[in-house]
């Protein structure tokens, strides 16, 4: 009988950040048998993180729709007949104010997405007024706004922004079926703002678009070769939005998407890897499969742009099923507090799901 190899582990290769992995390595990492990646991925998770502990987010739609950017999957392109409704900029109020419920649920960072091509001046005035209102409140932010100039992203840093979310969203082959309005390397140049603006980067992409294994690899070898890892790497699946081109994808197979979050972990010890939106389609075991291939951060609450996520109190109750807790969560908050925010979060459900509100695939 042939003896297949298993996967060699020492305490430096499984804390190391690397920044020369090649798509063959990383190809080898997605195709080995599924029980060799996930104690792979369990193993580097538990040597980096505490291995039950997610963090949470909540994402806030401050300009929805009519954006100009052709992104084949997303429903707030003005180029597709969705039926979404589109949103001016919200007032700077309205946002604090939904930073403060956000926080009442046990959300510890608040991100603000605009559907821009890249913010204009007018508007950088209004977002640096959120960025310190929603600071002010004692979260932590981040946005999500398109392109950036080095000075826009200065702006953002002096306000106050922690995190800046732009996805590179595909390998760079596949990049082109996807979007053709701003280039590849238009997004690496926003991201390299962000960093030499002293910001964290929240950057992946998103799997089930048509993609080829080796696109997912493509995608995951250019996070991880970046000089610093992304310290937050959103994993979406496509949410199938009718009239988006990509409305009639073909389903990617669930465990190719696991694949993808195991190899993240495996390949970026040390950054939280985000399960993201299309969570609404998965079931309670594979999102628990997801965790335990090393997702450890989540949008919570009722805002991803593309999609309704699961409402917030089915985290709530997942996490205590799973003896999740959550990251920064106990440090603001006793037991009573928790207990006290999950109540009310189950009485909110019925609110959010009557809003019938939108997800971001950030
Ligand atoms: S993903 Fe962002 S940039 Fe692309 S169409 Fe949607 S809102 Fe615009």
């Amino acid at each position: 009988m042939n003896a297949v190899a298993k996967p060699v582990f020492n305490k430096k290769a499984i804390t190391d950040i690397r920044h020369d992995w090649s798509r063959e390595e990383i190809l080898a990492l997605f195709t080995q048998p599924f029980s060799d990646l996930m104690f792979q991925a369990q193993t580097v998770h538990r040597a980096n993180f505490d291995p039950n502990q997610v963090q949470v987010s909540t994402l806030c739609s401050i300009k929805t729709g009519a954006c100009p950017e052709d992104c084949a999957y997303c429903p707030q392109s003005a180029r597709y007949d969705t039926g979404l409704e589109k949103e001016k900029l919200m007032a700077v109020q309205a946002v604090i104010d939904e930073a403060k419920a956000a926080k009442a649920s046990g959300a510890t960072r608040f991100c603000m997405g605009a559907a821009w091509r890249s913010p204009k001046g007018r508007d950088m005035g209004y977002v640096t007024d959120m960025v310190k209102g929603v600071k002010g409140l004692g979260l932590e932010t981040c946005m999500t706004l398109g392109m950036l100039k080095s000075e826009q992203a200065e702006q953002l840093a002096d306000a106050g922004l922690d995190y800046y979310n732009h996805n590179l969203d595909t390998s760079p082959e596949y990049y082109g079926d996807v979007i053709t309005t701003r280039t590849y390397s238009d997004r690496l140049e926003t991201l390299d703002n962000v960093r030499n603006a002293g910001m964290k980067v929240c950057c992946g992409g998103i799997v089930g678009m048509g993609e080829e294994e080796s696109d997912r690899a493509g995608l995951l070898q250019q996070l991880a070769n970046m000089k610093e890892h992304p310290e937050s790497v959103p994993v979406n699946m496509l949410v199938k939005v009718e009239g988006t081109p990509m409305a009639d994808q073909a389903d990617l197979d669930p465990f190719d998407f696991i694949r993808t979050i195991a190899v993240a972990r495996i390949i970026m010890p040390k950054s939280h890897v985000r399960l993201s939106a299309g969570r609404e389609e998965m079931n309670e075991q594979m999102q628990a499969m997801a965790y335990l291939a090393g997702a450890n951060s989540i949008f919570y609450g009722e805002k991803l742009l593309t999609t309704p996520n699961p409402e917030a109190s089915k985290d709530m109750l997942l996490f205590k099923r799973l003896g999740i807790h959550q990251e920064s969560y106990e440090l603001h908050m006793d037991e009573k507090e928790q207990e006290a925010a999950l109540v009310k979060s189950l009485a909110d459900e019925q609110e959010s799901i009557k809003n019938d509100k939108f997800f971001y695939t950030a």
